[in-house]
């Protein structure tokens, strides 16, 4: 079992798309572990991004991610990572494919709605980032129905 780290960007807010795009991840079967909205700073950005601070496109990605609240999510699946990112397609929404989140709901390079962790290493840097106090164990009377037993 995996748990990923996913934010709804501010596009994803303005735009009233976070039910719809919740939707999709709970459909297929990812439990949502915690939630919390909150304003990206210029702090956290530095942190979260860490890997992209000396790219070209990093100070508008700061301006666009600290510009309105944003919602952390952990979600809790099989290979949830991979599930997730396959949900998601691929980072700009004129090349993701349809049928997946920045696929259908968007055509910029840079407005794609949604982040989700890339690697397991990834994933448990960010949830601490956004979840220091830990996340809520619980078991939904779906698990029997979605989830392998093994
Ligand atoms: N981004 C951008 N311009 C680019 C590449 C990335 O604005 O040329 C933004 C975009 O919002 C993306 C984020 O920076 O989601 C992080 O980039 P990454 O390559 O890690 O893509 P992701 O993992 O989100 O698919
Ligand atoms: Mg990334």
């Amino acid at each position: 079992m995996e748990t990923t780290l996913i934010l709804f960007k501010p596009d994803a807010l303005h735009r009233g798309l976070v039910g719809r795009v919740l939707s999709r991840f709970e459909s297929k079967g990812l439990q949502i572990v915690a939630m919390r909205m909150l304003r990206m700073t210029d702090e956290i950005a530095a942190r979260h991004y860490a890997e992209h601070v000396d790219k070209p496109f990093y100070p508008g990605l700061v301006a666009f991610m600290t510009s309105s609240p944003i919602l952390a999510l952990a979600l809790r699946g099989p290979e949830a990572i991979a599930v997730a990112r396959k949900l998601m397609g691929k980072t700009f929404g004129l090349e993701a494919e349809a049928g997946t989140i920045r696929g259908d709901f968007g055509c910029s390079k840079s407005f794609n709605l949604v982040h989700g962790s890339d690697s397991a290493a990834s994933a448990e840097r960010e949830l601490g980032i956004y979840f220091p106090d830990g996340l809520q164990d619980w078991e939904t009377i779906q698990h029997p129905w979605l989830w392998d037993a093994e």
